[in-house]
């Protein structure tokens, strides 16, 4: 399978071109970058560290499509929404690690999926997809009344968006076990005289700092006792690697807009 790297020189994006060079069924076909970059016109692999692999980073998107399967994509909301078009004009595979995304840029992606077929996650890794499944039963089996539902999370000191996309997708399975959406039920900033706690709401904490790939902890915190639910990424590669097996699984798909859970059969 032939992939485009979007966002090729950023922390997943060489993450990724590394782990494509290594697979024995996938190939780099290009490496697109945003324009103005200053890594324009080099060597993707030189810049993951594999050595050259042919493929110079480009701001061209139409001509790092042509001739692609695939496109894996970790870059920028406002990218992801454009390249989601374009997959979708050419019916390919779109996977989309980004977070971030507005209800309209959602919206255009579900659009978008018409055509193209789309893996979006704001989590790629197994273990928080298995995490989300757990959070989902725990949530169903405890009554809103007795335990509280809290979400912390630590990233590096670069991430430019909160609450990360990982802890949106737990809350969203808090809520799915609830059978409530989150968007009425989510209380993501508390500051000043916030009065008690609404009973049901499910809350995020957000920590930033150091170089920390991503810790989340889901509490369920009732009366003299508390369920604790976690996860810490190691490495990024977690995230590559299933973003990578999910390209390979909507190979075969038809067009549409799946998750990762949907991939990995949880
Ligand atoms: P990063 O290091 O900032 O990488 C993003 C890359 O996208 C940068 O190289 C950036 O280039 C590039 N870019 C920006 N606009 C572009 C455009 N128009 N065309 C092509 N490339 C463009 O960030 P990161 O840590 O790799 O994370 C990227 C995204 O993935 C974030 O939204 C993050 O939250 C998400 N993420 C998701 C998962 C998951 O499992 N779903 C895991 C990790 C991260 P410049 O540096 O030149 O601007």
């Amino acid at each position: 399978m032939r992939l485009t790297v979007v966002g090729a020189n950023g922390r997943m994006g060489r993450t990724l071109v590394r782990l494509i060079a290594e697979h024995p069924d996938l190939a780099l076909h290009a490496a697109l970058a945003r324009e103005g970059s200053p890594a324009l016109g080099q060597d993707a692999g030189m810049l993951a560290g594999t050595g050259p692999l042919g493929a110079l980073l480009t701001a061209d998107a139409e001509t790092a499509l042509a001739g692609a399967d695939g496109v894996i994509d970790f870059s920028t909301p406002a990218t992801s929404r454009r390249l989601a078009e374009l997959a979708a004009a050419r019916g390919l595979v779109h996977v989309i690690g980004t977070t971030g995304f507005s209800a309209a840029d959602e919206a255009a992606i579900g659009k978008a999926a018409a055509g193209a077929r789309i893996v979006k996650s704001g989590n790629m890794s197994l273990g928080v997809n298995l995490l989300a499944t757990l959070v989902e039963t725990a949530a169903r089996a405890l009554p809103p009344g007795a335990f509280d539902i809290e979400i912390v999370e630590m990233h590096h000191r670069h991430k430019v968006d909160a609450p990360s996309g990982t802890a949106l997708l737990l809350g969203r399975a808090a809520a799915a076990g609830r059978e409530v959406e989150l968007e009425a039920a989510s209380v993501r900033v508390r500051d000043g005289h916030t009065g008690p706690r609404p009973e049901g709401a499910i809350g995020f904490a957000t920590l930033r700092g150091g170089s920390v790939v991503g810790d989340h902890q889901v509490m369920l915190a009732g009366e003299g006792e508390r369920i604790e639910l976690g996860h810490r990424a190691e490495d990024r590669s977690v995230f590559a690697r299933g973003a990578l097996t999910a390209a390979l699984w909507a190979g075969g798909k038809a067009p549409g807009l799946y998750s990762m859970r949907d991939v990995l059969g949880l």
